[in-house]
């Protein structure tokens, strides 16, 4: 129940008088809690409730003049902006260019062992369901012409990131091709339900020590395979909070996982990965192969709507991953700080 709490104060209150719906679910992410306070010894914090201090007391203000919020993406950030922009009073509108809300936090539940980030999207909607000042709509591009639309005041980017691949030989031919068993974390998602059950004596090769390589080496952990995971830097998961760096450790040793450290990837074959450690280049061989060497913000959208609007009074803020792709947790706090716009604004 500690967790519990930390992400819905009102916990208690929300069960006992059958409003289970409502909860704010723990997604057991551990970021804000264990890996602020008992990590970096720092005030806890939480990915899914940005107000853990004062709690939810913004929704007593008012704006005291119209303002009209565009939100540009449909990702957990975009929610939490438009969710709070709405309860606050202003008119707000939410264009998703896919037909589902949700963003990476909705894909990555798709992975078993992740299915409970899915409670953070799933609460973010039905918080939105309830406000009938907000309007969604999707399958509809952020573009200048389908945003003037709307008159806004307030423009929130929200258009999150995509799989980064960097410059090296045979990857952007390769990844994600239906010719080859190379993937992107979204490929591998894509896929989810084509892996064999049992890879019993079958290579996996991750490049990418971080969260979702981390993810990716789990999921075929359950699977039995024999399975490699290949990082630059002397350690593997290093950014981890200390919960899930210790259950990480421990699954990798259960499994047997070889761990490649100070080593880089070269580059992506058909059916190998040319790495180099502290010695020659080697290649690593694989029946699958996953690159995961992090995320890069879509961002681009801010800077045309920056040069298009720029002789209006029209403020724009770059959220969450596509203003830099991070945690889930920054994007939800900087979606709740555009009551510091409003304020900044005068509407509240
Ligand atoms: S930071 Fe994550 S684990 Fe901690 S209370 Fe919040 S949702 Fe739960």
């Amino acid at each position: 129940m500690g967790r519990g709490l930390i992400a819905d104060p009102a916990w208690v209150n929300k069960v006992a008088t059958g409003h289970e719906c409502d909860l704010r679910k723990c997604i057991s992410c551990n970021v804000g809690c264990a890996g602020n306070r008992i990590g970096v010894n720092r005030p806890i914090r939480c990915t899914v409730n940005p107000s853990v201090l004062e709690g939810d007391v913004y929704k007593k203000k008012h704006v005291n003049k119209n303002c009209n919020v565009v939100v540009i993406g449909g990702g957990t950030a975009g929610l939490e902006a438009a969710c709070t922009a709405a309860e606050v009073g202003c008119n707000t509108f939410l264009l998703e260019k896919g037909n589902e809300l949700g963003g990476l936090a909705s894909l990555i539940s798709k992975i078993p062992a992740k299915n409970r980030l899915a409670d953070f999207p799933h609460y973010l909607m039905h918080r939105a369901e309830q406000l009938d000042n907000l309007y969604i709509f999707k399958n509809t591009e952020g573009t200048p012409e389908n945003i003037r639309k709307f008159h806004p005041n307030i423009i929130v980017i929200s258009t999150g990131s995509a799989p980064l691949l960097p410059p090296i030989a045979g990857l952007k031919d390769r990844i994600d091709n239906e010719d080859y068993n190379i993937y992107s974390i979204l490929g591998m998602i894509s896929h989810i339900n084509d892996f064999p059950k049992d890879l019993e004596g079958k290579k996996v090769a991750v490049v990418g020590g971080g969260a979702v390589g981390l993810d990716v080496v789990e999921f075929f952990a359950d699977r039995n395979a024999d399975i490699s995971i290949v990082e630059m830097m002397d350690q593997i998961g290093r950014d981890l909070d200390p919960v899930s760096k210790n259950d990480t450790k421990t699954m990798m040793k259960k499994h047997n996982v070889h761990q490649l450290t100070k080593t880089a990837l070269l580059e992506v074959k058909d059916s190998s990965f040319l790495v180099r450690g502290e010695g020659e280049p080697y290649e690593l061989p694989f029946e699958y192969g996953f690159v995961c060497l992090g995320m890069r913000a879509q961002g681009q959208l801010y800077q045309s709507l920056t040069e298009e609007f720029s002789s209006e009074d029209v403020e724009i803020m770059n959220i969450g991953d596509s203003q830099r792709a991070r945690r889930i947790i920054d994007g939800t706090q900087e979606g709740r700080n555009i009551l510091t716009i409003l304020e900044q604004k005068g509407y509240l």
